[in-house]
């Protein structure tokens, strides 16, 4: 196939080609069936929504000489004209480039002579919001005075900058963003046009993606097409176009609401190892939470959720518990993170630590501070001694001995005990046990355990060090063998970094976090 971007070899050539804005072109058809139609139209809506398409088919259908149940022919000379770009009464203007006083008033005088071969001179202004004031003023005037053989469709996706007069003397219609559906069935027949398969799930992931903008979806769908031999697998499509999996998305989701942070964060970095973007990972997150919110509000299936059938269900029976106020907030926090990712030197860590807040809102009262009970435990009056031995006897050569024996058998102690205080720390502060397992136990010296982390763990051993997960890692480690030992963590190259990311994460979150945690 020779090259040919599918959004133009599959442009709509009549109103029935139009995807998913049918309650517009019905109107258009009709108005040019009766005979009825405007002079000044207005078409506004997010970009890939079909209003050129459709200002370039209502111009043609104003001229067509041989008009079918509302819709041009593309088969007289005048449809041929205008297809090919070569009609020279239907005059296309970028606002975006021309949008001065005398650009405006250029078309003014050049309007006020007759077609010079069809019935209407049609004038299709682009981005009109661009216009200057001065060229809006010209353009009102133009309006105001009508002449029987010109039309003007301007077309925005900025509507609320169009001056109010400009508005009054136009036809205003919205177009919406398409959905899913229509999408999905206008690339199915663009697929089966050029013979080519493609697994259920790709259309779906291309739509969701493009939301609601067709010319989107068939930049997608070229890319992908390019990169298939007759047939387009969703493993393929994944990679091409950076989307995330619904199963990936449900795993972190799920994770989240079971207080298994570790494994959404393991999700989230076979995503990232994927080269799939921060950015469209946050996005696609958020159209996912739509998605939860939605089939919580309804309770049922329902043709506002943009999903099949069957995973509307899975969402409704995996979240059916979730309070509003919740996923409200979860929403909340992602938005958040998108917002400030523009400014993050470092977007990995902003998405990581959107996911823990979100894992604290859900598991908020596991992360209830637990007040500090007496201990009685036989084990930890004998640590008492051991450590009294340890801080006054330290200059006798035969405490000496006695302080190293204890210290080797602390050792021993903690190597082989070290899996079960981390089943313990697993079942008191699941997101500690995340961060902690990604370092390894590297010594015990001197009533001190140093954690040694790999470089890129930075985070993790920095959020050990955060002083209430180490204290919990602390009090743990003293119930477990009695002893009272500090904890200390260091990156691999011996380089010991103490930070308090309690701040950081408090100051990434804002204000509104807090308040979240507080009402909660
Ligand atoms: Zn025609």
């Amino acid at each position: 196939m020779s090259y040919l971007a599918l959004y133009r070899k599959y442009r709509p050539n009549n109103f029935n080609e139009i995807v998913g804005q049918s309650e517009i072109t019905e109107i258009l058809k009709n108005q040019i069936i009766n005979g009825k139609f405007g002079h000044a139209y207005l078409f506004s809506g997010i970009r890939g929504t079909g209003k050129t398409s459709t200002a370039k088919i209502l111009a043609k259908t104003v001229n067509c000489l041989n008009l079918h149940d509302g819709n041009p022919c593309n088969e007289c000379e005048i449809c041929k004209e205008i297809n090919n770009e070569s009609f020279m009464d239907v005059i296309e203007i970028d606002a975006a480039s021309n949008n001065g006083v005398d650009n405006i008033r250029e078309l003014r005088e050049h309007s006020k002579y007759l077609p010079s071969k069809g019935k209407y001179k049609v004038y299709i202004i682009d981005e009109v919001q661009m216009l200057s004031t001065g060229a809006f003023n010209a353009l009102l005037k133009t309006l105001e005075e009508p002449s029987e053989h010109v039309m003007f469709i301007l077309a925005t996706t900025e509507p609320e900058k169009i001056p109010v007069t400009i508005l009054s003397r136009c036809q205003r219609y919205d177009f919406k963003r398409v959905r899913l559906v229509d999408m999905i069935d206008r690339m199915k027949f663009i697929l089966n046009d050029i013979d080519v398969t493609c697994d259920e799930e790709v259309l779906e992931q291309i739509a969701i993606k493009s939301d609601g903008a067709m010319r989107d979806a068939l930049s997608l769908l070229e890319k992908v097409v390019s990169k298939s031999e007759g047939h387009i697998s969703l493993e393929s499509a994944t990679k091409t176009l950076g989307i995330v999996e619904f199963n990936d998305l449900m795993k972190i989701m799920t994770s989240i609401v079971n207080d298994h942070i570790d494994e959404a964060l393991i999700v989230l970095n076979n995503m990232l190892s994927c080269g799939i973007s921060v950015s469209s990972i946050f996005n696609q997150l958020l159209e996912f939470l739509r998605n939860i919110t939605l089939a919580n509000v309804f309770g049922e299936t329902n043709e506002i959720i943009e999903l099949s059938v069957e995973r509307q269900e899975v969402l409704i029976n995996e979240f059916k518990g979730v309070k509003l106020m919740t996923l409200q907030q979860t929403i909340d926090i992602l938005n958040q993170g998108i917002g400030k990712l523009k400014y993050a030197a470092n977007p990995r860590l902003n998405l990581e630590l959107s996911l823990i807040a979100i894992s604290l809102l859900f598991n908020n009262e596991s992360s209830v501070q637990e007040v500090e009970k007496p201990i009685s435990k036989p084990a930890v009056v004998e640590a008492k001694k051991d450590i009294q031995i340890i801080e006054t006897n330290d200059r006798s050569t035969e405490k000496q001995e006695i302080i190293s024996r204890v210290i080797d058998e602390n050792n021993g102690d903690i190597f082989d005990q070290w899996n079960q205080i981390l089943a313990k720390v697993n079942q008191k502060k699941k997101i500690v046990h995340a961060f902690l397992i990604e370092g390894v136990l590297k010594k015990v010296e001197d009533m001190k355990i140093t954690i040694e982390y790999q470089i890129g763990y930075e985070f993790h051993m920095e959020n050990v060090m955060q002083q209430d997960n180490k204290n919990t890692i602390e009090k743990i480690i003293l119930e477990h063998t009695g002893k009272r030992y500090s904890v200390d963590a260091i990156m691999k190259e011996e380089k010991i970094v103490e930070k308090d990311n309690v701040e950081k994460i408090k100051n990434f979150l804002g204000k509104e976090f807090e308040e979240i945690l507080e009402i909660k």
